[in-house]
């Protein structure tokens, strides 16, 4: 990791280390109160950041650098390692032949994101389809259908339909030429019985090979929860947090990476869909820290 990536808080505390033969409890308690600051202002969730804050200051103190590095970068080392440890690594996704269900609340980006992904995996030689059952949301049909025409790529719903699952289930059969079918699920404003419902009988008709949960960036704390409802009804295996273009650093959703022992997919930043870039844990957490 270069010190650029950091924030420039954390640059200067970690620049006043240079030259230093040993770090101090001091010095180390320093490091971490800046980290501490950055990803609580990020909405990282307080237990995750009291847990990175332990294992730095630990290893930090009762690991010895190899011969040859320095102290200073050493613990930029150790905390690098560590942040790596809290985001995680990508979802897997291989550029195979595989079908994608998503989940997530009302106005979380859940249509925007099938699009932006079916667009994603259109640019690495597949041929995706977009699958929508969301039945609940007037204009969803209209939506779904005017991007995946601005993305190039196959579409299924029926208007007329009022069952999702049967949308499901048709849209599986007219997609059959698609090497990756994207499967977009209606949203409501929370997790209520009637969507956990819906969404399990979706899933068990479709049989996803992976279920995404997509968070808006600005979720913040509430991410947790909606995590473990998704997580007990589907399973989830992969988050994508949508709307870093806004203000919003998108730390919140690290509670529900944990929640759910998944990964990051994708990022979403803008509402074209080329607005997508794959997760990868060093850019992400220049964000968090900047
Ligand atoms: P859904 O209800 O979960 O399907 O959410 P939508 O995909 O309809 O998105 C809700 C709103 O958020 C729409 O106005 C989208 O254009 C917007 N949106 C989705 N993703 C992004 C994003 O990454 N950045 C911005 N700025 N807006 C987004």
């Amino acid at each position: 990791m270069v010190l650029d990536d950091l924030g420039s808080s954390l640059r200067g505390t970690l620049d006043d280390l240079r030259g230093k033969s040993r770090l101090s409890e001091e010095d180390i308690e320093d490091i971490v109160k800046e980290i501490q600051r950055s990803l609580l202002q990020a909405d990282v969730d307080v237990g995750l950041v009291q847990d990175l804050s332990d294992s730095i200051e630990t290893r930090a103190l009762e690991e010895e650098p190899p011969a040859g590095t320095t102290p200073r970068d050493w613990v930029l080392r150790i905390v690098y390692e560590e942040l790596v440890d809290l985001v995680g690594e990508s979802t897997e996704l291989p550029l195979e032949e595989q079908t994608i269900m998503l989940a997530g609340l009302y106005g979380s980006g859940k249509t925007t994101t099938a699009a932006k992904m079916a667009w994603w995996f259109s640019t690495k030689g597949l041929r995706p389809a977009i699958i929508q059952t969301d039945t609940d949301r007037p204009g969803a049909y209209d939506q779904s259908k005017e991007m995946a025409e601005r993305a190039e790529v196959d579409f299924y719903g029926d208007p007329d339909e009022d069952d999702p699952v049967k949308i499901a289930r048709d849209g599986l059969e007219a997609t059959e030429n698609a090497d990756v079918r994207i499967v977009d699920t209606a949203g409501r404003d929370g997790l209520n019985e009637e969507l956990i419902e819906q969404i399990e009988r979706i899933e068990q008709e479709v049989q996803p090979d992976r279920d995404l949960l997509v968070l808006d960036a600005a979720m913040g704390q509430s991410a947790k929860s909606q995590a473990a409802d998704f997580e007990a009804a589907i399973g989830i295996d992969g988050v994508v947090i949508t709307k870093l273009d806004g203000t919003a650093k998108g730390g919140g959703a690290l509670a529900a990476v944990n929640e759910t022992d998944s990964t990051i997919a994708f990022l979403g930043s803008g509402e074209t869909v080329k607005d997508i870039e794959r997760f990868e844990p060093s850019g992400f957490i220049s964000r968090l820290l900047g």
